[in-house]
């Protein structure tokens, strides 16, 4: 059975004090995480404090973005796969939607820090996802698996996939409060499944795939209760606390 993972992807949020606050309710809410894995993705100042403040806990701790190019050299501005192994980083988000929206990346660039990041030995939690103008006219599957194939197409290639997670975030429903129906998330999740599974059955077998979209405890247990929905990525809801302890214990009960 694949072990759920339930992870916070906080965005450009917090300050010094609101992270050690936030972490703080986390620790102290937390229990049992056999059957869920827990993991939070703080902005890049705040890495470093927040592997102090998480460590020993069994709580993993992400980077939300990472350069495309490995190693270290002339590139302004930006974080390597490395930097994040160093902090003590173990996931690293890619492809985010408003990566994709907002910064022009495309899906070479997404399977190039895919490659990066495997070689690195980040788990990359690699997200797909179609707008709302390609679900309205149907081609929500077309667009991601454009997304997985580039990611197939790599390097790592379907190999990569046994040390990663897709995230499936539908971007009509990123933080807009309006969530995938179970039905239509499992939908998209049994396609990508399958899609990974024509290259290598035991790989997509072993594939979590994630849902993200407005999930709030209200409507996590349902979601995680699919059969090919293996835990959630989460933004505004892993800012409250009690919230994104809810989501986790839907995800431990779920299943
Ligand atoms: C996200 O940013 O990955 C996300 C799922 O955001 P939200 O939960 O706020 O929709």
């Amino acid at each position: 059975m694949r072990r759920a993972l339930v992870a916070g992807n906080w965005k450009m949020n917090g300050s010094r004090t609101a992270v050690s606050v936030l972490v703080d309710r986390l620790l102290s809410g937390i229990g049992d995480r056999e059957t869920t894995e827990v993991a939070v993705c703080p902005p890049f100042p705040y890495l470093g404090m927040v592997a102090e403040l998480l460590a020993g806990s069994g709580v993993a701790l992400g980077g939300q973005n990472m350069c495309e190019v490995g190693g270290a050299g002339a590139y302004t501005g930006e974080v390597s796969a490395e930097m994040l192994r160093d902090l003590g980083c173990q996931y690293v988000i890619l492809g985010h939607s408003e990566r994709r929206t907002l910064y022009g990346e495309t899906d070479q660039m997404v399977a190039r820090k895919f490659d990066v990041a495997s070689t690195a030995g980040l788990e990359a939690i690699v997200c797909v996802g179609e707008l709302l103008d390609e679900r309205q006219s149907g081609r929500t599957e077309q667009v991601v698996a454009r997304q997985l194939d580039a990611i197939l197409g790599s390097q790592a290639g379907v190999d990569g996939l046994a040390n990663a997670v897709i995230a499936y975030e539908p971007v009509w429903a990123i933080g807009t409060g309006m969530t995938a129906t179970p039905e239509q998330a499992q939908q998209v999740h049994a396609f990508i499944r399958q899609r990974i599974a024509a290259h290598n059955p035991q790989i997509a077998g072993g594939l979590r795939i994630l849902y993200g979209g407005s999930v709030k405890a209200a409507n996590a247990a349902e979601l995680f209760g699919q059969p090919d929905i293996d835990g959630g990525l989460i933004g505004g809801a892993a800012l409250q606390a009690e919230e994104f302890l809810a989501i986790c214990r839907a995800a431990h009960t779920g299943r």
